[in-house]
């Protein structure tokens, strides 16, 4: 009937790009079943997903900076202050609540205790991160000492290096090194060239601009006549960049078909996630409890409103986020579910938002917790309460510590392992099934940063309104 049509109106986006998954899924199992590819056309095939990750990633620096210095600049500092505070609250709580979600399910679940680590190749390089590495990085990388270096770091032109070997002179097709290592020693040379590349999303050190944006955005508030300028100015870059993701996003059924289909493609080794089974159906029950109990009864406790609504708004950034694994470069998507499904006010997405990308990891912070016992039960390595609640707090650290970027939980798992006594070579044993089980914990990252912004909402919404009378000319909401 005439309803059906609206909502295929209003959801062809979200239709279209679910429709591309499936397709892209089918094509993948058919191309891998009946075409034999070299690496070089594998990677041919996946050019088209390539290029939407390419234009998701341009988008995110001028998004994060107009967006951060507007929703700053635009509150008075006190207001500012109270909804930072609020939202750091918010993911301080729920993240905590995630790794005991996670440790609770690991201990009575036990996935590794059926077998031992002997029975699971163990092939890598013992990478050496401490948690104190950790934490200084990750202060260092709150201050970057040059602005523009920041936009750019260098640890993507290391990882380069990495890559299977081109075809040579000779012209032999050479050996593509099976998933499993070239995996591993990503991980090693990104903790042993840069010990942690913490906050570093895909060259930009979002931290580092993050801290910058705030202190210029409340600089600028503080300005008057003359900081009006430049929040005016902020304020149409941000909206401008707005703009150019609606156009990205229309691309995004084409290249999402191509990158599913070209990874479905590329695995090697399906036969791991029969064994490691358990492991992963501990990971992705923990992530589903998170999403559909404990996130949506804290929403609905303060919010009052009905949280699935709140959830299916989102779905678009959902999907983009278990394509993609990256929740940077899912931000741009998740900014427009958020403002324009989900109504949340600019004024607090343009702050809670990116920040929460970057620090704000339910996901991540499950699985590290899951992850580190699931280690120690395959070692048969008992764990005593204290070394426990060391999981609870370096799991809660590395996923503030994670960039927003594919595998980057895997990085920062060393934290953990080391911090409880266990040889942090031993990520190599999860290493196979990351790819997935990255893609379903973005997932969840993003949608705790959607909720933490409705929540967020609702606990300001009188200084909001206080904010909706005094100011004569709205810059946020025009
Ligand atoms: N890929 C995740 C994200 O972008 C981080 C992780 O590896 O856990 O949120």
């Amino acid at each position: 009937g005439v309803n059906f049509k609206g909502l295929l109106r209003r959801n062809w986006l979200l239709i279209a790009t679910i429709i591309s998954v499936l397709l892209g899924i089918s094509l993948g199992v058919v191309v891998r079943e009946y075409a034999s590819f070299t690496h070089l056309h594998k990677q041919y095939f996946g050019f088209p997903g390539e290029v939407l990750m390419r234009m998701l990633k341009l988008v995110i620096l001028p998004l994060i900076i107009s967006s951060m210095i507007t929703g700053v600049a635009a509150l008075d500092s006190e207001v500012s202050g109270k909804i930072g505070l609020r939202a750091v609250i918010y993911y301080f709580s729920t993240t905590i609540i995630a790794v005991i979600l996670g440790i609770i399910l690991v201990m009575t679940i036990k996935p590794g205790v059926s077998q031992t680590a002997e029975h699971i190749d163990r092939s890598g390089t013992t990478p050496n991160v401490t948690t104190v590495d950790t934490l200084l990085d990750l202060i260092r990388n709150m201050f970057p000492e040059n602005l523009v270096q920041a936009c750019f770091q260098q640890y993507k032109t290391k990882r380069k290096e990495l890559e299977p070997p081109k075809i040579q002179s000779n012209n032999t097709i050479p050996t593509i090194p099976p998933l499993t290592t070239t995996i591993a020693s990503v991980v090693e040379n990104i903790t042993r060239d840069y010990k942690i590349v913490g906050s570093y999303s895909d060259g930009i050190n979002v931290l580092g601009l993050i801290v910058f944006c705030v202190a210029f955005g409340l600089v600028i508030g503080k300005m008057g006549e003359k900081g009006r300028i430049l929040l005016e100015f902020f304020d149409a870059l941000n909206e401008a960049t707005m703009k150019l993701v609606q156009i990205i996003m229309c691309y995004m059924p084409v290249g999402i078909l191509f990158l599913i289909a070209a990874k479905i493609i590329e695995v090697e080794d399906w036969e791991i996630f029969r064994k490691m089974g358990l492991y992963m159906v501990t990971v992705l029950s923990g992530l589903a409890i998170h999403a559909t109990i404990c996130l949506p009864l804290i929403y609905f406790i303060i919010v009052r409103k009905n949280p699935f609504t709140f959830t299916l708004g989102m779905a678009q950034a959902l999907v983009t986020a278990l394509m993609i694994s990256s929740s940077s470069a899912t931000l741009p998507v998740t900014f427009r579910c958020a403002e324009e499904n989900n109504r949340i006010d600019k004024r607090i997405t343009r702050f809670v938002l990116p920040v929460g990308a970057t620090i704000n990891m339910d996901g991540t912070a499950l699985y590290e917790a899951v992850a580190a016992i699931f280690i120690a039960q395959l070692n048969d390595y008992a764990l005593d309460v204290g070394q426990i609640v060391t999981i609870s707090i370096t799991a809660t650290v590395a996923s503030i510590g994670a960039a927003g970027v594919p595998n980057a939980g895997l990085v920062t798992m060393v934290i953990v392992l080391t911090a409880v006594g266990l040889p942090a070579s031993d990520v190599t044993l999860i290493v196979a099934v990351d790819w997935l089980l990255d893609r379903f914990r973005t997932m969840i990252n993003v949608l705790g940063d959607a909720y933490g912004a409705g929540i967020v909402q609702k606990l300001s919404k009188r200084e909001l309104e206080r904010m909706d009378l005094t100011s004569d000319v709205d810059v946020a909401n025009p």
